[in-house]
């Protein structure tokens, strides 16, 4: 890197707050994502304000410096992997956190973890309902950078759906408020579909590419404390598929609702049941595993019985154990897939959405592909919102067998194919589905004109979005 865009750098955050060190840079060389190729960037910097992210990124417009913002580091699809000339900007040193009580929302910096969210808020007997289940280590900001999902989402759909506004440093610099704040004299955020266009949406799911996300202001709600766990048993897909539906249908919102396969629920059972107290269960075609969860106990006890009779109507049973839909909710900050990292497994995953109708297109499809290429792997998912379900397919691989490795490559944009031709659309952008989206055409050129207008250099976080160029 330019020795003179270092200085400048230096200037703006201190000594103790750049650094070109290897042994620095590597930790900054991958992520959580396992089955990507980990690059140290140029250079890393870790400013304390916008101002200093604000002036960061001028120097880096002045030297054409692409820049990658990391947040938690916690996404899976190699989305904060940095390019070898480039700038990391990590964000965890924007700590601010302002609750607006009245308003019910609150604005984080960029570098609050959910969990240390949760910790603040519990104390006001107040939460932001939905979290993912990385929640210790994700930020909120990385996380509506992603258009992230969770727990909790199965009622209040993907977490941008809670966002009120933002503050952006835009690629030159400039920051701006959205949503109501982009009012000077507004009291706080309030409302996010203010002043014309939603902005704020241009920026979620906008992977770090469009500009910083320096302050997320989102909804709280008085935290529940009455719930209900249950496990529903089902003997095909159209049964289960018509439960998700009907319960939407019928004003059931459950927190957290997963369909689970007989055979990969035995498969995680086997692994982890004894460690959750999960009882030992001869366990049906497919598994719905839910929590309930309601402001008020009688509002909860209508919710339990009309789930059972709509699972009754259409040929499921209850099942009776609660283990398993209690140990997902309660360690919902830390949860399953910690386990996963646990037991050294090595993934690729393909986040996407669903509708419930669908869900047997997406089960189909990756059992398609694991029987095809011979692969290990498993479906898994929730019900995520008004009418979605998101699933995240994995395929696994011995990390010791490279040609192992690039089949599940392969097959995973073979998967990435199938599922956009079965109606499913990507939960998370990432570079598997560049060849599915080009019939998309006249969509990617508007998110490309958009890119090049904000960031005529090209600086921020250039290669993250599968777009082609002009
Ligand atoms: C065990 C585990 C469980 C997970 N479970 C879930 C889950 O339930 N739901 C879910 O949605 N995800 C889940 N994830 C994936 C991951 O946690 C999310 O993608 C997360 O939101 C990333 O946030 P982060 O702060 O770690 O961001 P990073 O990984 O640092 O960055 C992610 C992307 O956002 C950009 N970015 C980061 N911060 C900013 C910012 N302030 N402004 C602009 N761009 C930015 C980066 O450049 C990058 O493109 C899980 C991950 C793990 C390891």
């Amino acid at each position: 890197m330019d020795p003179q865009a270092l200085d400048q750098l230096r200037e703006i955050v201190g000594d103790e707050y750049i650094s070109t060190r290897k042994d620095v840079l590597l930790s900054y060389s991958s992520s959580a994502s396992t089955g990507y190729d980990s690059q140290m960037p140029a250079a890393v910097v870790r400013p304390a304000s916008t101002q200093e992210v604000s002036e960061i990124v001028k120097v880096a417009n002045k030297f054409k410096i692409p820049v990658i913002p990391r947040s938690g580091g916690s996404s899976l699809q190699g989305e904060v992997i940095p390019s070898p000339e480039s700038l990391v900007i990590d964000l965890l040193r924007l700590e601010e956190i302002k609750l607006y009580k009245d308003l019910r929302s609150v604005t984080v910096g960029a570098g609050v973890t959910f969990g240390a969210l949760d910790k603040f808020l519990k104390v006001h007997d107040l939460w932001v309902p939905v979290s993912p289940e990385s929640a210790l280590v994700c930020t909120v900001a990385g996380n509506v950078a992603v258009n992230g999902a969770g727990p909790g989402s199965s009622r209040y759909g993907c977490v941008g759906e809670l966002v009120l506004g933002l503050e952006v440093v835009l690629p030159d610099g400039r920051v701006i408020n959205t949503g109501s704040e982009a009012n000077p004299h507004a009291p706080g955020p309030f409302l996010r579909y203010a002043f014309g266009p939603d902005l704020t949406g241009l920026f979620i799911g906008s992977l770090g590419s469009l500009g910083i996300i320096t302050k997320v202001s989102i909804k709280t709600f008085r935290r529940m404390h009455h719930f209900y766990y249950d496990t529903y048993g089902f003997p095909d897909m159209p049964s289960v598929e018509r439960f998700l539906i009907e319960l939407k249908q019928n004003e059931v919102h459950p927190l957290f609702a997963s369909i689970y396969e007989g055979r990969i629920l035995q498969f995680f059972m086997d692994m982890l049941g004894e460690e959750y107290g999960i009882p030992k269960h001869q366990w049906p075609p497919l598994t719905v595993s839910m929590t309930l969860g309601r402001m008020r106990d009688d509002l909860l006890q209508s919710d339990i019985r009309m789930v059972k009779k709509i699972c009754e109507e259409i040929d499921g049973h209850v099942i009776g154990i609660s283990e398993l839909p209690r140990g997902e909710w309660e360690d919902r900050m830390r949860v399953f897939v910690r386990s996963s990292y646990v037991h050294g497994w090595h993934w690729r995953i393909l986040y996407h959405h669903q509708t419930p109708a669908n869900w047997h297109k997406s089960v189909d499809a990756i059992w398609e592909i694991m029987d095809k290429h011979g692969l290990l792997g498993h479906t898994a998912g929730f019900l995520s919102g008004h009418s979605s379900y998101n699933f995240y397919p994995h395929l696994y691989f011995f990390p010791d067998d490279p040609e192992e490795e690039q089949k599940v490559r392969a097959a995973h944009k073979e998967l990435s194919r199938l599922l956009l031709k079965s109606g499913a659309v990507p939960f998370k952008l990432s570079q598997y589905w560049t060849d599915g989206l080009a019939e998309m055409k006249p969509y990617l050129e508007l998110i490309r004109i958009i890119k090049d207008r904000l960031d005529p250099n090209g600086i921020m976080h250039p290669e993250v979005l599968p777009i082609p160029e002009e």
